[in-house]
């Protein structure tokens, strides 16, 4: 049979099944074994590692400790523990997605678990506001005031417009990280 095995060998050298011409055929010895599934040379386990094959996705949903999706657009990024005093002096903390932090004024604005509602909470309550403050964009210095609406204004409408103005470089030194 040594004859046939070769004519075998030589008519799917370069890798197509004989019986139904099928690309990435594999021969071991005599056989063959075929990807398509419709062919009699068919192998299952040729799927195996064939490029293109359908996976399983890695994250099929399971709950992982918290619901999913409470985190701004769903990033994974840190959270920060936020240990909150209350008007009656009851202590809390708050797991706050770090990204969502916000300072308005003289409250920090942020997104926590379990169900990703936005709280506000007033700087002078917050325990760790140190902490807290480090993990967010500074807007203005921790001592300094909050602009008034007109600087806010102006600062608003450069920034937007992607302009500028002698007035507007002047509150912007004041606030380099508005
Ligand atoms: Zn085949």
């Amino acid at each position: 049979m040594g004859f046939l095995g070769s004519l075998l060998n030589s008519l799917i050298g370069g890798g197509k099944c004989p019986i139904c011409g099928t690309p990435g055929a594999q021969t071991e010895g005599s056989k063959v074994r075929c990807l398509n599934p419709f062919c009699s040379n068919f192998d299952p386990s040729m799927k195996q590692g064939q490029p293109g094959a359908p996976q399983q996705p890695s994250q099929p949903g399971q709950p992982q400790g918290q619901p999913p999706g409470w985190r701004s657009g769903g990033s994974a990024g840190p959270t920060v523990s936020i240990q909150y005093k209350n008007f009656q002096d009851q202590s809390k903390t708050f797991t706050a997605d770090a990204a969502s932090l916000r300072r308005v004024k003289n409250h920090i604005i942020a997104k926590v678990a379990p169900k990703g509602q936005t709280i506000t909470l007033s700087r002078s309550r917050i325990q760790n506001l140190k902490e807290v403050e480090s993990h967010m964009p500074q807007r203005v210095a921790p001592d300094q005031d909050w602009p008034s609406p007109k600087e806010r204004q102006v600062m608003g409408y450069h920034k937007k417009n992607g302009t500028t103005s002698p007035l507007y470089e002047k509150i912007r030194a004041k606030y380099p990280n508005w």
